[in-house]
């Protein structure tokens, strides 16, 4: 993929918008823009700067311009790196983009703007999947760990597992070395010790998965309860508020997320929720387990009762086979406008919250609940959350080289063994960073990418 062409790509979405910012990256950048653009002569302008001009096609001009000019390495790629920024008309962008090829640039692939960074080492591979995460965030916990992992908050814990690790190889290929004589230099104990601590970081980065994913992907919560309590009433007014916070906000549109809720900073996703009349069957015989499978999906479920269809006993019973689920759940007694005061004490003894989807009222409540069951820590910003399932699989491998390490070690295998199992270990670290990488790999990755990121 990577090779000397000179790549260009539209870096701006297309639609709506004053500006749009075509970029090219490559040995030739400067000199192809060059021949196009009417102003100053831009080889000879240092880097980091910038240049109002035209951009040419023949006598014809096409449109007014600012170009930046960023020189290798100090550049986003680490090549010649030029940034023109246009007036957003798709037609005025294609024509210059044309101009560009026809001067010799290629159109660059999905990523290859990142492909190439990481490639002229500019960042490793999990600080180039950060930035897909970073483009990618929608709320304040997603954004902050995306930009902790892009900024190499992540990296440099991995920097250090490896330093570690190195350290311990060489202690033990030091033995290698001495074969013949059957020497021990590294004290048993404190090659246990080390390995112990390695493994007891490595367990930890794994189990932040759990909290990272949820945090970038959203928390899944299932809106159960029989048919009529309101669980569509519930939805929409939860998704409403958030979305008229949102559309002050001029220019964003939800048409993308519609069954998204962000509560400070937490996402909060909806499963299934163009199906939620299909849940109806909640609770009776027969749906029973289909129901089930999809709470199992959740990370949290809110049970929704109308306590006009069903009294506090039955509701308690429901809410048995609820808790047999062992997923945390949120017990909400809805349509309380249509309750009496007795009839409200009746259903205390289930300890529901109380609310009135259709009249918004309670649901505030709801929300500080739905947070607090799912028990996320406040991040900090220096936390390091694992958010990516290609990461947590190289870092469970890592883990499973560093069990056999510790085992050889109580079995007394000989250094040669423990050494093929540190390097398996340091392997898999290297696959996280890239500094171990296939092109199959890359290629997966960065193909997932936008074009002109
Ligand atoms: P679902 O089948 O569980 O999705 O229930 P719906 O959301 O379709 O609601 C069933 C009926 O209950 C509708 O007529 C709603 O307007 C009504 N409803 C929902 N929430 C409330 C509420 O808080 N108070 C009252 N009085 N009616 C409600």
């Amino acid at each position: 993929m990577a090779n000397n062409d000179t790549i260009v790509a539209l870096a701006t979405a297309t639609g709506s918008g004053a500006i749009a910012l075509i970029r090219l990256s490559g040995q030739q950048a400067v000199t192809i823009v060059n021949k196009v653009f009417n102003g100053k002569d831009l080889s000879r302008q240092p880097s980091h700067t910038i240049h109002f001009g035209v951009i040419r096609d023949g006598e014809a001009v096409l449109d007014e311009v600012l170009v930046s000019l960023f020189n290798a390495p100090r550049s986003y790629t680490g090549e010649h790196v030029v940034e023109i920024s246009t007036h957003n008309s798709r037609y005025i962008i294609e024509r210059i983009i044309q101009l560009l090829v026809k001067e010799g640039a290629r159109m660059a692939q999905p990523g290859e703007f990142t492909l190439r960074a990481f490639l002229n080492g500019r960042m490793d591979l999990s600080q180039a999947e950060a930035v897909a995460d970073l483009i990618a965030s929608n709320s304040a916990a997603s954004h902050q760990m995306a930009m902790q992992q892009m900024r190499g908050g992540f990296s440099n814990v991995l920097k250090r597992l490896r330093e570690q690790l190195i350290h311990f190889a060489s202690l033990v290929e030091l033995e290698l070395d001495f074969s013949e004589e059957d020497v021990e230099f590294a004290n048993r104990g404190q090659l246990k010790a080390l390995v112990l601590e390695i493994e007891r970081t490595v367990r930890k980065l794994i189990a932040s998965f759990e909290q990272g994913n949820v945090l970038k992907n959203g928390v899944p919560v299932v809106i159960a309860g029989k048919p009529n309590v309101g669980k569509s009433t519930l939805l929409n007014t939860l998704l409403n508020e958030d979305r008229a916070i949102v559309s002050d906000i001029a220019g964003t549109t939800r048409d993308t997320i519609e069954d998204e809720i962000s509560i400070n900073g937490v996402l909060f996703r909806f499963i299934d929720t163009a199906g939620i009349r299909d849940t109806d069957d909640v609770i009776e015989a027969k749906g029973v387990e289909r129901t089930r499978e999809k709470m199992r999906q959740a990370r949290l479920i809110i049970y929704l009762a109308d306590p006009l269809q069903d009294d506090a006993a039955t509701i308690g019973g429901q809410i048995d086979e609820i808790a047999g689920l062992n997923i945390p759940y949120v017990v909400v007694v809805n349509k309380t406008d249509l309750l009496d005061e007795e009839h409200r004490q009746a259903l205390h003894a289930i300890q529901p919250l109380f609310i009135s989807a259709k009249n918004n009222v309670g649901v505030e409540g709801l929300k500080a609940e739905l947070l607090q069951k799912v028990n996320l820590h406040r991040l900090d910003a220096e936390d390091v959350l694992v958010t990516n399932a290609r990461h947590v699989e190289a870092l469970q491998r890592t883990g499973e080289a560093l069990l056999r390490v510790l085992h050889g070690i109580d079995g007394a295998v000989t250094s040669d063994f423990l050494a093929m199992d540190i390097r398996q270990a340091l392997h898999h670290l290297g696959e996280i960073t890239g500094s171990v990488s296939t092109d199959d790999l890359l290629d997966n990755i960065f193909s997932k990418f936008c074009i002109g990121k």
